[in-house]
């Protein structure tokens, strides 16, 4: 979908530019099985974020693991993972920064997307 190219523009911008993991151009260079949840998941992400309106970080975290990590492959049925412990997981270690990118852009794109996320 069209959009979700548009705020995953966004979140480029916004965290991975600023990854270790990137080339500082906001360019990934994770790939095959490191592969970063961010970009395995960003349509799931984009949703998990918007379904959320609270100023607590909290929910947000909640809907995160309800919404993505539990369809992630790194994830155990009892919600451990070992990716995320190690602080491996790109989307986890900037999550905050993943947030403020899409609900930023969701401000600016509501205007011609209204409908979106609500
Ligand atoms: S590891 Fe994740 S957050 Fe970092 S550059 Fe790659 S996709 Fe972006
Ligand atoms: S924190 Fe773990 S389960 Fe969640 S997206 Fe990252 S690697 Fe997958």
């Amino acid at each position: 979908m069209e959009i979700f190219k548009l705020y995953w523009h966004a979140v480029q911008s916004r965290v991975c530019a600023h990854c270790v993991d990137s080339d500082r151009h906001g360019h990934c260079r994770l790939s095959g099985e490191e592969e970063c949840g961010l970009k395995a998941h960003f349509p799931r992400i984009v949703q998990a974020i918007l379904s959320v309106h609270d100023p607590r970080i909290e929910p947000y975290v909640d809907s995160l693991r309800r919404n993505v990590c539990a369809a992630c492959r790194h994830q155990t049925p009892d919600g451990r993972c070992s990716t995320r412990s190690r602080l491996d997981c790109g989307l986890d270690r900037y999550f905050p920064l993943v947030i403020d990118a899409v609900e930023e852009a969701h401000v600016g794109f509501e205007k011609h997307e209204p409908a979106f996320g609500d």
